[in-house]
């Protein structure tokens, strides 16, 4: 008889690097608990050892001849994914062309050491006889009787922990874990506050929505509606239907939308019900947040877009609100949108997806035109409250009658006049940080550039420095040109923090403050921001497109809008749709209260048809032009788009790795793929590496997203994984 033999058995491993591919190890002998799918191992790599996850368990004998490590260690103790979100991660990494061990970091909750959960003595067997000579252990047996929920490990002196032990070993004492205790963001016991009764038109759009959650089929809606119409309640309205159904809910937000003035609206409607999850929480509240709802304590998650991931079981529905903010794409791998994703998990989960935007995506409003998406519409704002007038300025005017370039037009100085005297506040938006655009040698025209990258450095007063803005080099003013020694060098172009001082020029005695990521680096410095302006503590409020994104603010009576063309001449396809959104949206924060609005747009060129458009907040007009100019040039969303960059920090090798790569794009689907480049990227260099540009289109996104695939694997080997960057459905191509 031949010897009893095991037989070998093997896992298939995702690791945390940018490899598409699964790496098999051997599950050691002598372990008689197989890690399952979802559970977190350390396993060898290379000369190092990772954490990794199994995907597969029971995964096939490797080739023979192959030599395949042994895992090293089951991490039974860390979070496991469950296998939805196994699955869905898979589909990100097909998806986004990333490795699936890359998809899975983004969503699990950040590493940390194993969390200790705090310890509790309590008495146990009350049978058990304690010797009388043992004065300590009798004396805190004692206390461990009188009390039902036993004594705090931690608060016990060493002598005393000493005696708990012996109880322990005696068998009159247990020393138990007690469950973590997280991130609760409000004590269970205040009742619900109950929000006021929907409008019609918001119970219009409840109408459709409640079946749909209560019938557990997949569907997603776009509920459109102005500034001001009133989703956030439709969108709480829906939240408690699901809630109620015993489902549970993801609401995204946008990064900056994450406020406290929108948590306490939630958290008073459904308190102690909501965890919050996003990045800016300390690693270890984040994990206790993922550990509550893995434990299904709450179902009700308020997030940014890594919330998509959270370990919810039953979801009912994901509300993704302010679904067009380009925060919702991840601008580092897995670069996915988390509003595309939700739609993909929902479908998985027989959810509902509940979008909401004044000024949709293109994707989005074509889906809901086309019938994939449900159009909810909310038509204007509550109580008939007007939106706010628009006056176009026209700044070439302004500059004849002055003789110079001005920053601020006298007609927006007189509207903030009026505006204070009245009592009320206003918003300044300049999407531009620093205090000049750019430092010119008017002699010789050269324009002072950062050393690592193709652009210019943009001067900061506050800290004194040049900065690029594209990699944080930082250097002091230089006293002449570096090209032909001139001594006048100029600060030309005004940033946020210029205008934030010729505002307080312009109006003695006003209370200013800027809102840009200058001003709130520190954490929770643009909470305290805007909670101060929110008590009317600020009479006007100048910053970057932070300042637009969906506040609600009563007593704003006008906005101004600085340069708003200039990002009309950025080489994107989606300049225009950007500029639209973000003048809508600045010009929505106007006349929410009692009083109308009033929004100054300064622009060289007030008769761009954006610039009108916008001004005129008509979306759809925006929207028929857009998708006429989409469709004539093959651009999203008429087409699929994928960018790829080839970086390097030799120039040569940077373009003829390019060129490699385009030809193994070109050889796939002959005929079918629109190429552009390789090219120079818009930004030809960044942090001192050499970018080339290639974009790929065609109508089918499978179709186009194998193909590139194809032509990555076809160039591995030639081209390092890392010099490329793959970016699928980019938000911007610059
Ligand atoms: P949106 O998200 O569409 O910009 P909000 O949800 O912020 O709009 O609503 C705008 C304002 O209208 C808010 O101040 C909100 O409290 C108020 N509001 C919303 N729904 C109602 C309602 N049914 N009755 C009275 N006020 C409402
Ligand atoms: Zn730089």
């Amino acid at each position: 008889m031949s010897p009893l033999t095991v037989a070998a058995r093997y896992a298939s491993i995702a690791v945390p690097i940018p490899l598409r591919q699964l790496l098999t190890y051997r599950i050691p002998d002598d372990w008689t608990e197989v890690p399952p799918a979802g559970a977190r191992v350390r396993v060898p790599l290379g000369s190092r050892q990772v954490v990794a996850t199994v995907v597969e368990s029971d995964a096939a004998a490797p080739e023979a001849g192959l030599s395949v490590k042994p895992i090293a260690e089951h991490l039974s103790g860390d979070p496991m994914l469950p296998p939805d979100l196994l699955e869905l991660t898979r589909f990100v990494s097909d998806y986004y062309l990333c490795s699936w061990g890359e998809a899975i970091e983004t969503a699990l909750p950040p590493q940390l050491p194993p969390v200790r959960p705090p310890r509790r003595v309590v008495a146990a067997d009350a049978n058990i006889e304690v010797p009388s000579r043992a004065g300590r252990q009798l004396r805190l047996l004692e206390r461990l009787r009188s009390t039902a929920e036993g004594l705090a490990w931690d608060d016990l002196d060493t002598a005393d922990r000493r005696a708990a032990t012996a109880l322990a070993e005696r068998g009159a004492a247990r020393v138990i874990e007690a469950p973590v205790e997280a991130g609760r963001i409000e004590a269970p016991a205040i009742e619900a506050g109950t929000g006021p009764t929907p409008t019609d038109a918001q119970r219009q759009a409840l109408d459709e929505l409640e079946p749909a959650i209560d019938s557990r089929t997949f569907d997603t809606f776009l509920l459109f509606g102005a500034t001001g119409s009133g989703k956030t309640e439709v969108y709480l309205r829906a939240a408690q239907r699901a809630l109620d159904a015993g489902r549970a809910v993801i609401y995204l937000v946008p990064e900056i939308g994450l406020t406290p003035l929108l948590l306490n609206k939630i958290s008073r409607r459904f308190p102690g019900r909501v965890v919050v999850l996003h990045s800016g929480l300390a690693p270890r509240e984040r994990l206790q947040a993922w550990h509550r709802l893995r434990r299904g304590e709450v179902s009700f998650v308020v997030g940014t877009r890594s919330a998509i991931f959270a370990p919810v079981a039953d979801l009912g529905l994901v509300i993704v609100d302010e679904e067009q903010d380009p925060s919702y794409k991840q601008d580092e791998a897995p670069r996915y949108n988390g509003r595309d994703i939700a739609v993909v998990r929902a479908k998985s989960a027989a959810a509902v997806v509940l979008m909401g935007s004044a000024t949709p995506a293109l994707e989005t409003f074509r889906h809901a035109k086309t019938g994939r998406y449900t159009m909810l519409r909310l038509g204007d704002r509550i109580a008939d409250r007007p939106l706010p007038t628009v006056v176009c300025v026209d700044m070439r005017t302004t500059y004849q009658d002055s003789g110079e370039v001005q920053v601020l037009s006298p007609e927006l100085v007189d509207e903030l006049r009026n505006c204070l005297a009245a009592g009320n506040q206003a918003l300044v938006l300049r999407n531009r940080r620093g205090w000049s655009v750019a430092l010119l040698c008017p002699k010789c025209g050269e324009r002072v550039g950062c050393p690592r990258c193709s652009v210019t450095l943009t001067w900061h007063r506050s800290t004194s420095r040049l900065r690029c803005h594209t990699c944080a080099f930082e250097t002091k003013l230089p006293d002449a040109c570096s090209r032909c020694g001139a001594d006048e060098l100029k600060l030309i172009g005004e940033g946020s923090e210029r205008v934030e001082a010729l505002l307080a020029e312009a109006l003695p005695g006003a209370r200013i403050a800027r809102m840009d990521r200058d001003t709130i680096r520190r954490r929770g410095a643009h909470a305290a921001l805007l909670e101060k302006f929110d008590r009317g503590e600020i009479d006007v409020l100048v910053g970057t497109q932070m300042i637009a994104k969906g506040h609600d603010f009563h007593r704003v009576t006008v906005v101004g809008v600085l340069s708003a063309d200039q990002p009309l001449g950025l080489p994107d396809f989606r300049a225009g749709e950007r500029t639209f959104q973000l003048l809508t949206q600045v010009a929505g924060r106007a006349g929410r209260g009692e009083r109308p609005g009033r929004v100054v747009v300064q622009a060289f060129d007030p008769e761009h048809p954006v610039i009108q458009l916008a001004a005129r907040q008509d979306y759809e007009r925006f929207y028929d032009r857009e998708i006429r100019y989409r469709s004539t040039l093959r651009y999203p969303p008429v087409a699929a788009l994928v960018e790829l960059i080839v970086r390097d920090a030799d120039e040569l090798r940077c373009r003829t790795w390019a060129r490699t790569l385009a030809d193994a794009v070109r050889r796939q689907e002959p005929g079918r793929l629109i190429i552009a480049g390789p090219g120079p990227a818009p930004i030809e260099r960044a942090r001192n590496l050499w970018r080339q540009q290639i974009l790929v289109r065609t109508a089918g996104r499978r179709r186009l997203v194998h193909a590139v695939d194809r032509a990555l694997i076809e160039i591995e080997g030639e081209i390092p994984r890392r010099a490329i960057q793959v970016d699928v459905d980019p938000l911007s191509v610059l």
